[in-house]
């Protein structure tokens, strides 16, 4: 890979004062021997003032799980990409499977939240993916090129400039039962063709992250390959030991 591994905290909806400044303490303290890795948490709304206030100055930056598709009005409960600014996020999850299965996310509500957080300099982590009745029908690519051509066709392949994709299988996520190697190399390759085929320049900036069950034990033989240029770590993000050997396992 051209990147330093990039391993991304996705605390869901877990977390409390007094949890999550122990749980970063723990991170900062396990990381200072780590300085190939960067790290990013991506904590519930309230909490991003505390990560802002945690973490300004550190190498520890942080994001937000979603944004709105607009810049501001009457959307009660929306937070909007100038509010995740003003808390000095820099990344932002889009279109997690918890919230489009959830939720309902169609991919052109996703696409455009894409393209609201590129235009206020919020990197967005994609989340694309297969659930498992599509791979087990083999249309695992089909359903992830249209992810990522419904983004292509409304914004063109630049969009993925500096951005990242995470590739999170349905099936692996909380579930215990990762992506082999083989499989999410496959997907990443994929993934990557994709986007060049439509701009070869922004292809060569995108990183791929890989998501869905990654722990220490799998996390090895995941992020030691070329294709994968991180993690996605839901679960065991919760957890200071199993967080750190996981940012160990990259090289
Ligand atoms: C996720 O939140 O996207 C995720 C991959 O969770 P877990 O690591 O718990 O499977």
């Amino acid at each position: 890979s051209a990147f330093r591994k990039l391993v991304v905290a996705n605390w869901k909806m877990h977390g409390s004062l007094a949890f999550n400044q122990a749980l970063v303490e723990g991170y900062l303290q396990g990381l200072q021997a780590l300085p190939q890795t960067d790290v990013v948490v991506c904590v519930p709304y309230p909490y991003l003032a505390q990560m802002q206030s945690l973490l300004s100055g550190s190498r520890v930056a942080w994001g937000a799980q979603n944004l709105a598709k607009y810049e501001q009005g009457a959307y009660t409960g929306e937070v909007s990409a100038d509010m995740l600014r003003d808390f000095g996020v820099q990344y932002v999850i889009i279109g997690h499977s918890e919230r489009s299965t959830a939720y309902c996310e169609s991919d052109e509500n996703i696409a455009e939240k894409f393209m609201m957080a590129k235009r206020h300099g919020l990197t967005p982590i994609l989340c694309v993916g297969e659930t498992l009745l599509e791979r087990e029908a083999g249309v695992m690519e089909r359903v992830v090129g249209k992810q990522l051509e419904t983004i292509i066709r409304l914004f063109g392949g630049g969009a993925f400039t500096e951005a990242i994709i995470s590739y999170e299988p349905i099936w692996a996520i909380g579930t215990g039962l990762a992506a082999t190697a083989e499989q999410a190399v496959s997907m990443h390759q994929f993934i990557r063709d994709t986007v060049a085929s439509a701009d070869q320049a922004a292809a060569a900036t995108l990183k791929i992250l890989y998501g869905g069950s990654v722990n220490p034990q799998n996390a090895v033989q995941l992020l030691n390959q070329k294709e994968i240029d991180g993690a996605l770590v839901g679960r065991c993000s919760l957890d200071v030991e199993q967080f750190i050997k996981i940012c160990q396992a990259s090289p």
